[in-house]
Parts: C-alpha cells; structure tokens; sequence
C-alpha cells in the first residue's frame, strides 16, 4: 500500500460543491446572493472555482495576499475586501478588487486617489455597526459619510452591510436586521436610490436568513464557515442536508503504548501552562497513543475524533490520545480521521506542516499539495 504523506487536510470538492449549491438556491428563494469567503481556505483556487461553479455571486476575503493568489490562479470573479482597507495596501486594494467594506474616510478617500491614479472605478460598501462591537461606523455617521463618498471620483458607492457575531456573539435577528433595512430605505430616501447592496452578515445570519422572517431589504450575505463545515457559528449546529466533513484531517500515530493514566513526580507547569488534570479515581492503564501533530498545526480543542478515541493533551507538535475504547484497528503508522471546526480548521490551512490535499469522490486526488 502507498502511504500518503501525513499530517494532511483533505478538501472534498464534491462535498463543498453540493454544500455550496444548496445555500446559493436556499437563500436564492429568499432574494439573497452569497459572497463566499474564501479567507479560511487562503485563497485556495480549486475551491473559489469550486464555489463560483455552483453559482455564488462573488468572492471575497479579509487578506489581499488571498486575493492576489486568486488572481495570480486566473480565477474569475468579482473579488471583495471584506476588512477594512489598510492605508499602506491601497494601491493593491484598487487594483486585485472590485470592492471593499468599509468605515473609515479616511481611507476612502485615499482609495479614491488611488482608483483616479489608475482610471479604475472602485466599489465602496459601508459597513454598520449593530451591536457586536467589531467593524462598522455608528449609524447616525452613515449618512454623512454616503454624502462624502458621493462627492469623490472614482468610487462608486454600491451599499451598506454588517457584521454581527463574531467578536460579542450578537445574533442577528428581526430587529437589527430590520434596522438594517431601515437604513437602507432612510439612505435612498435622501440620495435617491443609490443602495444596491445590503449586506447582513456571515454565516451566523443563516438561521435568520432561513426563517419565515421577512427579510427586509437585505439581498447578500457573506458565507464561509457553513460552506465550509456545514455548520452555522451561533449554536454550532448542523445545518440540514449539508455534509459535515466535507475538510477532514489527518494524522498519522507515531507510537503506541499502554502507560498509566496518571503522571508521577512532582508537578509543575506543562508545556502550554497547567497541564489537564487527570480525572479523579482514574487508574490502570490505558491505550496510549501519540499523533504527529500539535499546537503548531492545529487547534486541538477544535477537533473532533472518531468514536471511541479521546484527546487527552497536545503540544507543540504531540497530540496524545486514549485509544483504549477504539474498535478499530490501530497500529504505529495508522491514520486516525478528525472532524474540525472553524478555528482549527484555519489554523490547519494556516500550518506549512499540513499538506493540503484537494479530492473528489468522483475523480479522487485532484491536487495532492496545493
Ligand atoms: C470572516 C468574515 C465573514 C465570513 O464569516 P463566516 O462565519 O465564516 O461565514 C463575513 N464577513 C466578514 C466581515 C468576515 O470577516
């Protein structure tokens, strides 16, 4: 048998294709274009095409060096900055992207300058803050700043968004997202009727989005992690009739042993601070088993292993695990399968040690190192 290179995340393009083309129609029915995200992958090519064949609107990412790689890859889409421009990247801004998010005029301005220098136009979406805390500039500033944007050249000025969630655990409900709308309907009021795009938010939007609820005026949301994963980020959910394990990891086990649950000698810090302690009336012995894999590559926390294997500590690069339970087989050399969530999973893409292999149930290995 070919053993196939380990640590390794294996990316099934089938899996997210299907993934994808289920969200893209769902939300279709409810007037709402997805922007798939592409930050947690890194840009990766063959899952942008993957996402834009199964019909999202556009791409977008937090880092410009994502969006050159696309770029670079020749893949073809309308590409968004999804975090606020960086003064020092606003010539690569204006010219890898179509549009960005923003809430500073600063920059704006100097995107304008820079789209002029270069004859381009450049989009601009406002982003609005709801509550949560992160990006967006305080609503009563929106229309004051839509009134600046209007006055510059080379900007086109296409809407409004959020981004709810992520840094507070804000949820999106009836009444921001209908604040939302509002200011939507209360900006075209005053300009005429200018706002395009209302933007609601990431994955965490889904449960609100899928609802009877009525939808107001917000026609796009911005998906990763439920393309992704499956999942939706609020109460880390399943989302129904999307595969879970369209990204699973890989690791190989590097030894075997039965040890004693407990540590002896004296106890001091471990590697990572306070080691976990073993449980109380734990004794005997149990089936130890040491992955190649640790802190470095992976958030251990955010994985899940097959049934009848347990995590019991990681380091940098140990991951070390009670197999006592596992009905498999398992030996030196083995390959053990972990599901991941969102913040393992980009710290996965993120570890130059993990391959990244791209499959496809069909055609099997398309990429074995992309
Ligand atoms: C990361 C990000 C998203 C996507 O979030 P998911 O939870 O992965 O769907 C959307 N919008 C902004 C501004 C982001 O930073």
């Amino acid at each position: 048998m070919i053993q196939q290179p380990t640590p390794r995340l294996q990316i099934d393009l089938d899996k997210l294709f299907h993934n994808a083309q289920s969200l893209v129609n769902r939300l279709h029915k409810r007037g709402i274009s997805v922007t798939a995200i592409t930050k947690a992958t890194l840009g990766l090519p063959e899952v942008a095409n993957t996402w834009l064949r199964a019909g999202v609107s556009g791409l977008g990412d937090s880092r410009i060096e994502n969006i050159a790689k696309m770029r670079a890859a020749q893949v073809s889409a309308t590409m968004t900055l999804i975090r606020a421009p960086m003064l020092s990247q606003i010539d690569e801004v204006v010219a890898l992207t179509n549009l960005s998010l923003n809430s500073e005029l600063a920059v704006i301005r100097l995107l304008s300058a820079a789209a002029k220098k270069v004859d381009c136009i450049h989009e601009v979406i406002f982003m609005v803050e709801l509550g949560d805390l992160r990006e967006g500039m305080m609503p009563e500033f929106l229309e004051s700043s839509v009134r600046e944007v209007l006055g510059l050249p080379n900007l086109l000025f296409k809407g409004i968004g959020t981004n709810l969630a992520c840094r507070s655990g804000v949820s999106p409900d009836a009444q921001n997202m209908s604040q939302l709308s509002r200011l939507a309907d209360a900006t075209d009021a005053t300009f005429g009727r200018i706002v395009k795009v209302v933007s609601g938010g990431n994955s965490a939007n889904l449960d609100w989005a899928l609802s009877p609820a009525s939808i107001g005026r917000i026609n796009n949301l911005r998906l990763g992690e439920a393309l992704l994963l499956g999942c939706e980020p609020l109460h880390r959910k399943p989302i129904n009739g999307l595969h879970a394990t369209a990204i699973t990891l890989v690791a190989e086990v590097i030894e075997l042993k039965d040890k004693p649950c407990k540590p002896w000698g004296t106890i001091a810090q471990a590697a990572f601070g306070e080691a976990k302690p073993t449980r109380e009336n734990e004794q005997g012995q149990i089936k130890q088993a040491i992955l190649a894999i640790g802190m470095q590559d992976v958030d251990p926390d955010g994985l899940t292993p097959p049934q009848g294997i347990q995590i019991l500590a990681s380091s940098s690069d140990h991951l070390v695990v009670d197999v006592s339970a596992y009905k498999g087989s398992i030996k030196v050399g083995s390959e053990v399968l972990f599901q991941l969530d969102y913040s393992a999973l980009l710290r996965a893409m993120t570890s130059p040690f993990i391959l990244k292999m791209v499959i496809s149930s069909e055609k099997g290995v398309i990429c074995e190192n992309c």
